[in-house]
């Protein structure tokens, strides 16, 4: 395929990775470091080294991925959530492959702990 990049990590996690969620051409996979109780991260399987490139993708794949990320959060039990995308290495960004950080805590109705909704509000 040639958008993958052999010597990139996310082209291989988003093909042989353990996925939470995919879709065609996008997966959801569980941050290694996690900043928050729920740390996903949406990665296209199409190499592009970030947010910058976004232009490369066709309008309703772009589309596509992002309801792919709405879908991801409601599908982790979360109705609040911050999405995050560092572009560039003195903006955060460590990994060269566009990816969307999926950050929140549970909503009650989710959890298997009571009271989690004062996580909720620390958001
Ligand atoms: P960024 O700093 O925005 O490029 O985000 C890269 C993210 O990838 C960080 O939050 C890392 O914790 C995460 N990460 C690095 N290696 C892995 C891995 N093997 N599996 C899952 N997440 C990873
Ligand atoms: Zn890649």
């Amino acid at each position: 395929m040639p958008s993958q990049h052999d010597d990139c990590l996310f082209c291989r996690l988003a093909h042989d990775g353990a996925h939470v969620a995919s879709t065609k051409g996008f997966v959801a996979i569980k941050d290694i470091n996690p900043k928050a109780p729920v740390h996903l991260l949406i990665i296209p399987e199409r190499h592009v080294d970030s947010f910058r490139e976004i232009g490369e993708f066709p309008a309703h794949d772009v589309k596509r991925m992002l309801e792919f990320v709405a879908e991801t959060a409601r599908d982790a039990g979360l109705e609040d959530y911050r999405i995050e995308v560092n572009v560039g290495a003195p903006a955060g960004q460590t990994i060269f492959h566009l990816h969307w950080h999926l950050l929140g805590h549970r909503t009650a109705a989710h959890s298997d702990q009571a009271g989690d909704l004062t996580a909720v509000t620390e958001l």
